[in-house]
């Protein structure tokens, strides 16, 4: 699986397009703002996404979606119904962020854990993380051994929990449980930052060693 990494809002959150290598068929993960920007980098590699998946519903990862779900004609995926009162909540959110005013919006469908999305040849897994917020979802592409984690985890740290429905026990048991079990060679492509591997943060996150309990 490709990954390309388009950084929007002034949050730099890495809106990422998945690309099966075997047909060229992508899909847009988190497309939080700057549709403009996401569009002319689609244009410019000569893909045309067939899908929008979403990890959770924060303004600064959803911000485009309407206006690229618009644009290509396409379906907004995910994440799961848990998420629905942040979606419902986009105007508020947008005074929170500071952003221009947005809509609030529903997607065509929602996503469960243990679902399978299909990008091409390519299979997503589809695991239900909720903590930072309750209907977070995960993104497992286990051939290339890539996980697309949103705001669940960083390098050196994990995704806040004192947003409303934030719930920092449910976030560390979400790590330990749909996280730190994938393999250790896993790359982490997070939201916000750098990637990480499963491994590294296994060893050396000290949010999840206890150390800030
Ligand atoms: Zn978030
Ligand atoms: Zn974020």
């Amino acid at each position: 699986m490709q990954v390309l990494t388009i950084p929007v809002t002034p949050f730099m959150q890495n809106c990422r397009v998945l690309v099966c290598p075997t047909s060229r068929i992508a899909a847009i993960v988190d497309p939080g703002g700057e549709p403009e920007k996401i569009i002319a980098r689609l244009t410019e590699e000569g893909l045309k996404p067939k899908m929008i998946l979403l990890t959770h519903a924060h303004l600064d990862h959803v911000g485009a979606s309407t206006k690229l779900g618009e644009y290509y004609d396409i379906e907004i995926i995910g994440p799961h119904k848990d998420d629905l009162f942040w979606l419902e909540a986009l105007p508020m959110q947008s005074q929170m962020f500071g952003f221009e005013n947005h809509a609030a919006f529903l997607p065509s469908s929602w996503l469960n854990d243990g679902d399978t999305v299909e990008v091409g040849k390519l299979k997503l897994e589809v695991r239900h993380c909720p903590g930072h917020t309750p209907g977070h979802v995960v993104f497992y592409e286990p051939v290339s051994q890539q996980v697309l984690v949103g705001d669940v985890l960083f390098k050196g740290s994990v995704g806040r929990t004192d947003f409303p429905k934030g719930d920092a026990a449910k976030l560390k048991h979400s790590i330990e449980s749909k996280l730190f079990s994938l393999p250790n060679e896993v790359v982490v492509h997070s939201g916000h930052g750098e990637n990480t591997t499963i491994g590294y943060e296994k060893a050396t996150n000290p949010f999840m060693s206890g150390r800030f309990g």
